[in-house]
């Protein structure tokens, strides 16, 4: 029986509480049990952080598996998330490192691509037997929502809110403060308060782009366990996937308290664009606030879904989406209730966040003109900067001019003094320019990637708050000759469109595109494409891997997820590490990559001549230094001679994005 298989049996658990912690025993009974976590029923459940041993018992009292385990979230009445920090006695193998890249078992049968357990059918029960609700885990602001007999309807937070700010604060009881109640301390105590989280959601820690992202944020910026991102906040050390299960595990609370029953099922929404180590991480985040992932849905597939087009026979879509953070332009094909996704293009660091970034400084140097004094601003007046900054974009939306006023916002020779500027639209607009520009590059290399003209669209789907902005909307109609469609509410359209797949009975059909390529690298540090972007998911190919010199006993494949010829300019996946060679076996090895239909990757690999089976694992903290310098040094084409780019302050900050995230 598999270790899964196994897993799925387990109904009761005991956690033997470490001696810091009390040292007890808890008892209950469990659920959404998987290799990384589970959800312990308990009304008195053990505090957040609390660590142990546990041991997971079937309906007879038999132990399944036993490990350490850490306390993630704790709802007095309900229960505990518990993350499973290692399994022992009884496991195969360890949890899988991200989460969702799930290795094949050690060969008990024959080699195959295996199949990832896709989680629609869980404790068997029938997907359409789940009530579960619609999440758009958005970069600025979260919305849930359900769908009522064929109807969405936006859920409120328990404080009246249409949206969650996707924001999180450290209290000075070390508690933290969720949504409204964190943006609201964001300018007093802007070093403690976490914002944007979701730019760097999944994404590998590099010194670099750690120094250029702390640009972005007051919070300070560190690495973590996994070589992933975290913030420290004071005394406390959150990742993002941390910051993403508490907002996560706040919506839950809100959507209980509205609909009083429990929510245990979700579809969430990630942006198109996002790759493996992203969707794990949003997965694993779920997973750690109580929620089953039933799907994870490409944002634009959900504002498709909203736009509501199965009237129509066929319909070619394209879904616009400028939010906080991120752009994503997606090309889909509607027939009915059939959503294909045909292409998608996108930067995960294009948002409106960077527009506040560039009003701010515009802000600042007008004050500092006005003053006559350079200012060195401190957190505190950067935090109130952006805010007003962000106040003047959306004022600037509907009127031609606004002003910002920030009473006793620096001292200037021992007196405070105040900002107070004006900025017109057309100062905005100028300062768009570089993030405008971009985003129309992106548009048109979607569309000439598929062979297809702006004249061939049917309708433009605008979703996203900061497709609000006049300029946004103008260069849209322009590139696409028709005005874009604004009948949906740009922020709300992603949830009800998510709602509605999740819906019982659901009814869609959604086909996606592997929304970046993944693909390993050879010598010249270049990238050989293994599986192309916009590859429609899912899919499966079979690849021969030469053995390298002297046969060793264990050959290590790094994997790259990008574009970039440039192979370690790629995101890191992590490295495949083959074992079980026969000795003097002869020929290369057969890997077969499997992506399914939400374009989660599992492999399997075996030997090319004989088929013996052969075992496989990722390993994603495995350095790769020594592989990748007997590689030598990159020797492909210079992607930057290639790019036109704009060359503004921002644009320059883009560059250095694209040069490590490829797009
Ligand atoms: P989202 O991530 O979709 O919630 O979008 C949030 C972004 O949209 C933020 O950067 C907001 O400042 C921006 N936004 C919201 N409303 C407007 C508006 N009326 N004009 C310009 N930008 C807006």
């Amino acid at each position: 029986m598999s270790r899964e298989d196994r897993l799925a049996g387990a109904v009761r658990v005991t956690l033997a509480l470490d001696e810091g912690a009390g040292g007890d025993l808890v008892t209950g009974s469990v659920r959404d049990v998987s290799s990384s976590a589970f959800f312990l029923e308990q009304e008195e459940p053990p505090a957040v952080g609390v660590e142990g041993r546990f041991e997971l018992m079937d309906a007879s009292g038999i132990v399944l598996e036993t490990g350490t385990f850490r306390v993630v979230l704790s709802q007095p009445g309900l229960g505990a998330g518990v993350e499973i920090l290692h399994l022992s006695a009884h496991s195969l193998r360890p949890p899988a490192p991200s989460g969702v890249f799930e290795a094949p078992e050690p060969p008990e049968e024959p080699a195959q691509a295996q199949a990832v357990r896709v989680p629609t059918l869980l404790h068997g029960k029938d997907l359409a037997d789940v009530f579960a609700i619609g999440i758009d885990l958005g970069t600025s602001n979260t919305c849930a929502a359900v769908d009522e007999d064929g109807k969405g309807r936006l859920l409120v937070t328990r404080q009246g809110e249409r949206k969650m700010p996707s924001m999180l604060s450290l209290l000075d009881d070390g508690k933290l403060a969720v949504g409204s109640a964190a943006a609201r301390r964001g300018v007093l105590y802007p070093e403690r308060t976490v914002y944007g989280s979701k730019r760097l959601l999944g994404c590998s820690y590099e010194p670099e782009l750690a120094r250029e992202m702390q640009g972005h944020f007051a919070y300070p910026l560190v690495e973590m366990k996994g070589r992933v991102f975290g913030a420290a906040l004071a005394s406390r050390r959150l990742s993002m996937e941390d910051v993403a299960r508490h907002l996560l595990a706040a919506v839950r609370a809100n959507a209980e308290a509205e609909l009083g029953r429990t929510v245990e099922y979700a579809v969430i929404t990630v942006p198109a664009h996002f790759g493996e180590a992203q969707r794990a991480a949003v997965r694993s985040a779920a997973r750690g606030a109580g929620l089953t992932v039933l799907r994870l849905l490409a944002e634009p597939t959900a504002a498709a879904i909203a736009y509501g087009h199965e009237r129509d026979e066929h319909a070619r879509l394209v879904v616009f989406d400028l939010g906080g953070g991120t752009f994503d332009l997606t090309l889909l094909d509607v027939s009915r209730k059939r959503f294909e996704v045909v292409a998608t293009g996108g930067d995960l660091f294009l948002g409106g966040l960077d527009l506040d970034d560039s009003v701010a400084a515009f802000l600042l140097e007008r004050f500092q003109r006005d003053v006559r004094s350079p200012i060195e601003p401190t957190p505190q007046q950067v935090a109130r900067l952006r805010e007003v900054a962000e106040e003047c974009k959306l004022s600037l939306s509907v009127q031609p001019k606004t002003s910002a006023h920030l009473p006793h916002f620096a001292e200037v020779n021992g007196r405070p003094v105040d900002l107070s500027e004006t900025i017109s639209r057309e100062d905005l607009e100028i300062l768009a320019a570089p993030l405008l520009d971009r985003m129309m590059t992106i548009t048109a290399e979607v569309l000439e990637g598929q062979g297809v003209s702006p004249r061939d669209i049917d309708h433009v789907v605008l979703v996203g708050g900061m497709t609000r902005m006049p300029a946004v909307q103008a260069r849209v109609e322009a590139y696409f000759g028709r005005r874009p469609s604004l009948r949906m509410h740009p922020d709300e359209a992603v949830a009800l469109g998510a709602a509605r797949a999740a819906r019982a009975g659901r009814g869609h059909q959604l086909v996606d595109v592997l929304p970046l390529s993944i693909g390993v690298a050879t010598p010249g540090r270049r990238f050989l494409r293994l599986l192309a972007r916009n590859t429609q998911v899912p899919v499966s190919r079979e690849f021969v891997l030469p053995r390298s010199e002297g046969a060793p006993e264990e050959e290590v494949v790094p994997l790259f997820q990008g574009e970039r010829p440039d192979a370690t300019a790629n995101e890191y996946l992590g490295s495949l590490v083959i074992t079980g060679m026969p000795e003097g076996a002869q020929g290369g090895i057969a890997l077969t990559l499997k992506l399914d239909a939400e374009s989660v990757l599992s492999a399997s690999a075996s030997m090319a001549e004989g088929g013996a089976a052969l075992t496989l694992s990722l390993e994603r903290e495995r350095p790769v230094d020594v592989i990748l310098a007997a590689l030598g040094d990159y020797d492909g084409p210079d992607f930057e001679r290639h790019v036109a780019r704009p060359r503004s302050g921002l644009a320059l900050l883009f560059d250095r994005f694209r040069a490590l995230f490829g797009g």
